[in-house]
């Protein structure tokens, strides 16, 4: 079978609510996957950071298959051994002291909104129903009717609501804005370190530890969403580390799963999570004993194999590579570990094409909103497949302009 007969049939009987490029992929190893005509790929956007550490790693693999066949879900009603050793050990890997587990990134989003309220309610004594949660233009955080409440992004937004109330937008970057935006009724200030969506925007530096600041003299909860920047991708094992700022609630996924299952979570110190009784909040799925085997091993090889290490050196590599190619269609190049954005000129004629191209060639990267061309591969990459990389990008470079 080829192509054109997967596309077809998933454009006849799957919703459209996708943009894919048109490579039907079958198999995968390591960085490099392969398509149903035999053709191989390099992969360069890792499903949007959750296989950080690589198409089906072996040992992730093992984990999953191992715990497949023991037990795979008791739900909530019961305990299993492998939710409480993740527990421990993502709060040993992070120092907080408590985790609340939930399976897609909206939905650990989610929580930790509802975190922030039950906080306010229980803690600050906010009046019920009056908090207030500051969020920042351009943010992405998931696709639940509460989190596009929040979003500034039309296309997100049109045709969906009403909304949830409750929340203030600024404008990303601006710590007076910030500052301007709080009053008694804030619960918390919900943040991305870097907005890779919105293209791999970077707040001005210092921001993340002003706000946080912010956020400690005003007490405001300073929730970070690292779903997407967490767990290496920006060349520390948090884009907040940069910085050298604990958010007071982390919301982490993606590749905590290790690219092989969905799991993501929330972690806080206890007086926030702890506000959580029987009954206040749940999901079937949540720590069920097949994500949590799965997770505690995505963690080990991330700090076994120095993925963390790893993206910060090839990181820095390849955007000094890629910063030598002379184009006039580039607007700027950024980036951090292994998470770069090359922002196109208007007159460009927008990203698409050139990952259209790429993808001719190999290489399987996504645009991200109109301009940018997003380059995440998985944290395993090596300077020769880099190189390889370099070689197509300059030459869909040359060929486009
Ligand atoms: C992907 C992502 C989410 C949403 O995660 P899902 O698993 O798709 O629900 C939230 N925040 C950020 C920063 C993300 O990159």
């Amino acid at each position: 079978m080829d192509t054109k007969f997967y596309v077809d049939m998933e454009d006849l009987y799957g919703a459209h609510n996708y943009l894919p490029l048109d490579v039907v992929i079958t198999k995968a190893k390591g960085v490099w996957v392969w398509d149903v005509e035999g053709k191989k790929h390099l992969d360069f956007l890792s499903a949007y950071s959750a296989v950080n550490q690589g198409h089906c790693h072996p040992r992730i693999v093992k984990a999953l298959t191992d715990q497949a066949k023991k037990l795979t879900l008791t739900s909530r009603a019961f305990r299993n051994e492998q939710w409480p050793l993740l527990a421990k050990e993502l709060c040993d890997l992070t120092g907080y002291k408590m985790a609340l587990p939930m399976n897609s990134g909206s939905e650990a989003v989610e929580t930790a909104v509802k975190a922030a309220r039950i906080w306010a309610y229980k803690k600050k004594e906010i009046p019920q129903d009056e908090a207030e949660i500051i969020v920042c233009s351009n943010n992405f955080h998931g696709r639940t009717i509460t989190i596009i409440s929040f979003s500034t992004e039309s296309l997100y937004r049109k045709d969906f609501g009403p909304f949830t109330p409750g929340f203030i937008v600024v404008p990303y970057g601006e710590i007076g804005a910030l500052e301007k935006a709080i009053n008694q009724n804030t619960a918390a200030f919900l943040v991305e370190p870097i907005q890779a969506e919105a293209g791999i925007l970077f707040p001005p530096e210092g921001y993340l530890r002003e706000a946080k600041e912010l956020c400690e003299k005003n007490n405001v909860l300073f929730m970070v969403d690292e779903i997407q920047t967490g767990l290496g991708r920006t060349g520390k094992l948090f884009g907040c580390d940069h910085e050298e700022v604990k958010p007071d609630v982390l919301v982490i996924g993606k590749s905590l799963g290790g690219g092989c299952y969905v799991i993501s979570a929330v972690l806080a110190e206890r007086e926030i999570l702890e506000l959580f009784t029987p009954g206040t909040h749940g999901s079937t799925f949540g720590a069920n004993p097949l994500a949590c085997a799965v997770a505690r091993e995505a963690i080990r090889v991330i700090r076994e194999e120095k993925m963390v290490e790893n993206s910060a050196e090839q990181g820095i590599y390849f955007l000094k590579k890629l910063k030598t190619i002379k184009s006039k269609l580039i607007k700027e190049i950024r980036g951090r570990g292994l998470l770069i954005g090359i922002e196109l000129k208007p007159e460009a004629g927008g990203a698409r094409r050139f990952c259209e191209a790429l993808e001719e060639e190999g290489l399987l990267c996504k645009e991200t909103h109109e301009n940018v061309i997003r380059f995440a591969p998985p944290l395993i990459i090596k300077q020769k497949e880099l190189n390889w990389a370099f070689k197509k990008v300059k030459k869909v470079f040359k060929e486009l302009s």
